[in-house]
């Protein structure tokens, strides 16, 4: 968490930057959905839609790094990681006979 994303939650607010998460995460939605339909139909720029997923990935990580701040759970979250990464790692070494 960076000095710039605290003043973003103090001068904007908490409920605010909670609503710009979301619109940021449906961009990448949106992002992520052009993409999938390039794959089908080749029909746009793959660098552009390759810089647009980059640049909404780097919109979503800033606003859930200030939504894990607001919500006090940077700590939880790591926990779950872990918990479920490692469920990840049991599957795949029991599925990949
Ligand atoms: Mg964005």
């Amino acid at each position: 968490m960076t000095d710039i994303q605290l003043k973003a939650i103090k001068v904007w607010g908490k409920e605010s930057q909670i609503k710009k998460t979301i619109e940021e995460l449906a961009e990448l939605i949106a992002a992520l959905s052009k993409y999938q339909l390039y794959e089908v139909e080749k029909r746009h720029d793959k660098r552009i839609l390759i810089k647009d997923i980059s640049n909404e990935i780097a919109d979503t990580e800033i606003m859930i790094e200030q939504i894990k701040h607001i919500l006090k759970i940077e700590n939880n979250v790591e926990i779950c990681k872990k918990y479920k990464l490692k469920r990840l790692t049991e599957f795949l070494n029991k599925s990949s006979h």
